[in-house]
């Protein structure tokens, strides 16, 4: 089959279009024919290697994948075959005392797809078929595919995590990422308001289409000083966090005393400071997410796939022009999700 791999960990360079065995598919898994692969950042990270992380390359990434069940396992309800899926990429052992209590994503052996095993930037992925999640007829491969893992981070973060509430105000951070548009429209969902920070003038028009009330351009002010303003010198509720040390005092001081920073992801580095005067005397939550338990992603799905949330496709490429797709979302200059059909 072909699939987009890379040899060797490094830079866009690394990555080949070839062809690869396909998967062979175990008695409690299913094998998905792969119409349609969302790109995330986590694929950049991989591609470059992750501190602690041992792949057996080559590897294929791809965690967000939409398509049509083409065989099942031995012990897996012969059902599924010819149904329309998403794949959930998260894969819990379903045995240690969380995944038991049904809290999957704290699992003492959790992984992702595309991350610790085989992608799907192919024309054939393996996955649990508990994972499996049956999509109406009508909805599209391309937007379905951009859904599981954004969707999920996000309603697990806001809703899960912060316990967001109607009536409060919520800052999100990095408004042109997938997770960061979910969270805009399940913050509004929930009956919040919404100020999304992010970097040109078109995205901020996006953001507000989506729902966000007010945007705030970072390049052009400190986005934790214009909320002291906008907030009347309040600040807002919950502060939803993925930059990580570039933004990490400004979100803490757009926090209201006693607020809560729900963070899931680090993209500008792994350390960033805190003042602890700030942390004792203004007594925020410090929270962290990762995707999510398979409650919460059923809840977020149905959601999705009853239309009451919204996919946001970027743009869609062949999977052979996978490389290019990696540099446009290395580059930020997306909005909402790439996607690659093989
Ligand atoms: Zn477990």
């Amino acid at each position: 089959m072909k699939a987009l791999v890379f040899y060797e960990h490094g830079g866009l360079d690394q990555l080949r279009y070839a062809d690869l065995p396909e998967p062979v598919v175990g008695p409690h898994e299913a094998l998905v024919q792969v119409k349609a692969v969302a790109l995330n950042h986590l694929d950049l990270w991989v591609r470059a290697g992750i501190p602690g992380l041992k792949l057996a390359l080559p590897h294929i990434g791809g965690s967000d994948v939409a398509g049509v069940v083409a065989a099942a396992g031995e012990e897996v309800d012969q059902a599924w075959v010819g149904r329309r899926v998403v794949i959930n990429p998260a894969l819990s052992c379903g045995r240690c005392e969380f995944c038991l209590a049904g809290e999957q994503c704290l699992c003492v052996r959790f992984k992702i797809l595309g991350e610790h095993t085989p992608g799907g930037m192919a024309e054939y992925v393996v996955a649990p078929a508990t994972n499996l999640y049956a999509i109406p007829d009508d909805f599209p491969f391309t937007e379905a595919a951009t859904v599981p893992l954004p969707f999920q981070t996000a309603w697990r973060a806001l809703i899960g995590q912060a316990r967001l509430r109607a009536g409060e105000r919520v800052l999100i951070l990095g408004a042109g990422g997938g997770v960061a548009t979910a969270a805009i429209q399940i913050a509004k969902l929930a009956g919040a308001y919404v100020y999304a920070v992010t970097s040109t003038a078109d995205k901020e028009q996006r953001a507000r289409q989506l729902g966000a009330d007010e945007t705030i351009n970072y390049r052009q002010t400190d986005f934790a000083k214009e909320i002291w303003q906008r907030t009347n010198k309040r600040g807002v509720d919950v502060v939803l966090e993925n930059v990580g040390p570039a933004t990490w005092k400004g979100s803490l001081r757009a926090l209201r005393k006693g607020g809560r920073l729900v963070t899931y992801g680090a993209t500008t580095g792994r350390f960033a400071e805190t003042d602890l005067n700030l942390l004792f005397w203004n007594q925020p939550s410090l929270i962290g997410s990762t995707m999510a338990t398979y409650a919460e992603f059923a809840e977020v799905m149905s959601l999705v796939f009853s239309r009451k949330l919204r996919a946001v496709v970027d743009r869609v490429l062949p999977l052979s022009e996978g490389a290019e797709a990696q540099r446009i979302l290395e580059a930020g200059e997306q909005f909402g999700k790439i996607v690659l059909e093989p």
